[in-house]
C-alpha cells in the first residue's frame, strides 16, 4: 500500500484544527435530521461507533494524542439562543439522540464561568477533545509500522485509467494502483468534475499561554469540555493538555477564486477580532498573552456534510465536503471509500446521505457574490435575535448554506 502526500503528513487541516472529534457524521445532528430525517438513528449510531472506533484505534496503536472524552457545550450568548438550546434539548430527547443536557445560566457558569453565558446544551457523550497534530503523526507511524510506504512531498497531478487499475502521475514518475482513495479535502480534486462542489474557506485560531492555577480557578472548566457559541458566526474554544485556551472561529474567509495558498494561512484582522472577543468572554483572564496564531482551509460544501463516490470505472473513490467537522467523520469517509472500492453494499453505502450529493456552488463571480450575501445575512440574523431574512429562508428551503 502506498500513500502519497503533496507536502507533509498532517501539515494541512488535520494538523491544525481545533481538535473537536465529534461522533456526528453530518455536521451536527440537527443538520442530519433536516436533510435525512429517516436516517437519523442510523447516522447517530454509526457516528458513535465511529468515535468509539477512533478511541479503540488509539489504544491499539499506542497513539497518545491527549484524547479526552469530555463532550461539548454549546453556549447561548444572546437571549434568543436560550430558547433555541432548550428546544434543541427537547428535540434531541424526542428523537432519541442521547446524551444532551440543558444547562441554565447558573449551571453552565458552574461548568465554565463567563459573564456572556446565558445557557448551555452539553453533549456529554458525542465529542472528544484531542491534539490533532499528535493524532496525524501517530496515524502516520502506525501506517509505517503496518508496512504502508509513505511518500511525502509527492503531489499527484493526474489520474488516468489503465486496464487493471489507475496511474497517478507525480513529478517523479507514475504510481500504478489497482485502487485509489482520494482524501484531498479543500485542495483541487484530481477528479475535476468534483471541484464545483467544494469551496475552500479559511478558519483562524489563537492559542493562549498556559493558564496559571489562579487563572484556571477563575474560569472553572474543571471538566475540560469543548465549547462553542450558538450564533451563525460562532467561536469554538477548549483547553489543551498544558492548560492553554485554543480560541477560534467566527470569521469564515472565502477568497475570490477559492484557492488554497500559503499566504492565506494568516489573517491579522481576524486575530485582532478574535482576541477582542476572547477578553469579552473571559474578562477574568485580562492580561493573558496569545503565543500562537494560525489558519487553515476547510472543504465547505453546500450541505455541510461529506459526500462520496467513485470515478475511473469504480477504481477511484473520494470523500470530501466535511466542512469543518472532519476530525472524526473522515474516518467514516475512509470506511465508505473502502466499501466503494471493494464494490460492497454495506450499511454505510446504502445510506441516502452516502448516495446523494450536495448542490454545487456556482462559478465565479456569482460564487463570491452569493457567499458574500449569505455571510452578510448571517451577521444580520445574529444581530437581530436570530431572525433569518428572505435570502436565508430561501437558501434554507433549497437545502443550501454556507458554514464552517
Ligand atoms: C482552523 C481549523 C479548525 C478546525 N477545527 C475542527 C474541529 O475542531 N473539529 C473537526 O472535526 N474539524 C475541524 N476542522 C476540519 C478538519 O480539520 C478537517 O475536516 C479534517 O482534518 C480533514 O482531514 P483530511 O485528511 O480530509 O484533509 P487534510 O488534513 O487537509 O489533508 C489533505 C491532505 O491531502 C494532501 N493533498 C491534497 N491534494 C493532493 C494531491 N493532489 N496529491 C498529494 N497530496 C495531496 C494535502 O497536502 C493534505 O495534506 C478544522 C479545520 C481548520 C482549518
Amino acid at each position: 500500500m502506498v500513500l502519497i502526500e503533496g507536502q507533509e503528513t498532517g501539515w494541512a487541516a488535520s494538523g491544525r484544527n481545533g481538535g473537536f472529534c465529534a461522533a456526528s457524521l453530518t455536521h451536527g445532528w440537527a443538520n442530519g435530521h433536516t436533510r435525512w430525517p429517516a436516517e437519523l438513528t442510523a447516522l447517530e449510531e454509526l457516528g458513535h461507533r465511529n468515535l468509539d472506533g477512533i478511541e479503540a484505534t488509539l489504544a491499539r496503536y499506542g497513539i497518545d494524542c491527549d484524547f479526552e472524552r469530555t463532550g461539548e457545550i454549546d453556549v447561548a450568548t444572546a437571549p434568543h439562543q436560550v430558547n433555541e438550546l432548550k428546544e434543541a434539548a427537547e428535540e434531541a430527547q424526542a428523537l432519541g439522540v442521547g446524551g444532551h443536557v440543558f444547562l441554565d445560566r447558573d449551571a453552565v457558569r458552574a461548568e465554565v464561568d463567563s459573564p456572556t453565558f446565558l445557557a448551555g446544551l452539553w453533549n456529554r457523550t458525542g465529542v472528544a477533545m484531542l491534539h490533532p497534530a499528535k493524532l496525524a503523526w501517530g496515524l502516520r507511524r502506525a501506517c509505517l509500522e503496518a508496512g504502508v510506504r509513505v511518500y511525502e512531498h509527492t503531489p499527484g497531478t493526474e489520474l488516468s485509467s489503465r486496464r487493471a487499475g489507475v496511474a497517478v502521475r507525480t513529478p517523479y514518475g507514475r504510481v500504478f494502483a489497482r485502487h485509489v482513495a482520494l482524501g484531498t479535502n479543500a485542495f483541487p480534486s484530481l477528479v475535476k468534475r468534483l471541484r464545483p462542489y467544494v469551496a475552500p474557506v479559511y478558519d483562524y485560531a489563537l492559542m493562549t499561554e498556559p493558564l496559571t492555577e489562579e487563572q484556571r480557578a477563575a474560569v472553572g472548566w474543571r471538566r475540560r469540555q469543548g465549547l462553542s457559541d450558538s450564533a451563525n458566526h460562532f467561536h469554538y474554544f477548549r483547553l489543551t493538555a498544558d492548560h492553554r485556551v485554543l480560541w477560534g472561529g467566527y470569521d469564515i474567509v472565502y477568497r475570490y477564486g477559492g484557492g488554497v495558498r500559503a499566504e492565506y494561512d494568516h489573517h491579522p484582522a481576524t486575530y485582532r477580532r478574535l482576541a477582542g472577543h476572547f477578553f469579552r468572554c473571559f474578562p477574568q483572564l485580562e492580561g493573558v498573552r496569545f503565543t500562537h496564531t494560525w489558519g487553515g482551509a476547510i472543504d465547505t460544501c453546500s450541505r455541510f456534510s461529506a459526500f462520496f463516490g467513485t470515478a475511473h470505472g469504480g477504481r477511484v473513490a473520494y470523500a470530501l465536503g466535511f466542512t469543518g467537522l472532519g476530525v472524526g467523520a473522515t474516518r467514516f469517509g475512509a470506511d465508505v471509500m473502502l466499501d466503494l472500492l471493494d464494490g460492497e453494499r454495506t450499511e454505510r453505502t446504502e445510506l441516502e446521505m452516502v448516495r446523494s450529493r450536495p448542490l454545487p456552488f456556482p462559478p465565479e463571480p456569482v460564487r463570491s457574490v452569493g457567499i458574500g450575501i449569505t455571510q452578510w445575512a448571517m451577521t444580520r440574523a445574529d444581530a437581530n435575535g436570530g431572525r433569518r431574512n428572505l435570502w436565508l429562508r430561501v437558501m434554507d428551503k433549497a437545502g443550501l448554506g454556507f458554514d464552517s
